[in-house]
């Protein structure tokens, strides 16, 4: 059985603060009902590539290990692995962390609001039924965590009871794209893992005072410039051999205000013959996000559903279409 709220103590148990620039965590303090929930996802590039999904509950991040990441395709169940609750500071790290568990890089992939639909939050991870909303950059509407019935020891190598599935719900942020290719860059940075590491290499390797105990040994320094460089040769494969349009690198601005203007979503270019579109909302912080918005393209109803309403991506209006390659 899920505990309601592990303690930090498996998540610092595993992480020697002298050597992690990862946030220690204050103990939990109950966000207050009512208020706005942090949500983020961190991709991490560790041992494997994947995302971590992380909702504010009671003073934590619960937290879910997606390897595939979410899909906003509600055909794809994302495996996801429950893992041990991480500290609410951590929800905004982005980084290098240097050897131990979890060694690689963090990059804040998407962050926003979250909401249950359900207020009994913890009876839901009893259950293993969780069903909320996000308001994040990337990822938004109606999702599930549902755990699934694991053989014994859990699917996929996951302990038993720590296998779920994360699911969007069919709603009007749902659609057939592959929205951790489409959007692969941080919401904090704008950059990619090999920017994430260039511009924390000093402030993690060598801003620790204490002599020798921050700078991590060359083999570790070593294996995560290799990882990235991995990383950076199979992104630049699935960019060659996809001739979609990949989402422009943002631009850095001095605004302060980061949050999405939602209200500025752009109508996508119409005329066009790609099932796909997207809209680009520019951030108050000049940060470019994307919003990927299926396109109807067969009956009545579904044209209906995809009319654009105010204050949210709009789907073009083009017609015949067809599905742009490697979109599923
Ligand atoms: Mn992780």
């Amino acid at each position: 059985m899920i505990s309601i709220a592990m303690p930090l103590d498996d998540y610092r148990a595993k992480r020697d603060f002298t050597r992690s620039p990862e946030p220690k965590g204050k103990d939990r303090r109950p966000a207050p009902r009512g208020q706005p929930r942090f949500f983020c996802v961190q991709k991490h590039l560790a041992t494997q590539l994947h995302y971590d999904l992380r909702l504010e509950h009671d003073g934590v991040l619960l937290s879910w290990a997606v390897p595939k990441g979410p899909s906003i395709d509600p055909r794809d169940k994302r495996f996801a692995v429950h893992v041990e609750d991480h500290p609410l500071e951590y929800g905004e790290f982005e980084g290098v962390i240097p050897e131990g568990y979890g060694a690689g890089v963090v990059l804040l992939w998407d962050r926003g609001t979250w909401e249950p639909l359900d207020d009994d939050v913890g009876g839901g991870l009893e259950r293993g039924d969780l069903k909320f909303r996000l308001d994040g950059y990337k990822l938004k509407g109606s999702w599930a965590l549902v755990r699934t019935r694991g053989m014994s020891g859990g699917a996929r190598g996951a302990p038993p009871g720590r296998s779920w599935l994360l699911l969007k719900h069919r709603d009007e942020w749902a659609g057939p794209v592959d929205i951790a290719a489409f959007a692969p860059l941080s919401v904090k940075s704008g950059g990619d893992f090999d920017d994430v590491l260039a511009g924390n290499a000093p402030e993690v390797w060598f801003s620790g005072k204490s002599p020798g105990r921050r700078v991590p040994p060359p083999d570790a320094l070593s294996k995560i410039l290799a990882k990235v460089e991995r990383y950076k040769e199979a992104r630049d494969q699935a960019k060659a051999a996809d001739p979609s349009p990949q989402p422009a690198r943002p631009r850095a601005s001095s605004a302060k205000d980061d949050r999405p203007r939602t209200g500025r979503a752009t109508r996508a270019p119409t005329g066009g013959n790609r099932r796909t579109t997207v809209a680009r909302t520019k951030t108050a912080a000049g940060r470019q996000t994307t919003r990927a918005t299926s396109k109807a393209t067969g009956t009545k109803a579904e044209a209906k559903r995809a009319r654009p309403k105010t204050g949210r991506a709009t789907a073009s209006r083009g017609g015949r279409t067809r599905r742009s390659k490697g979109s599923s």
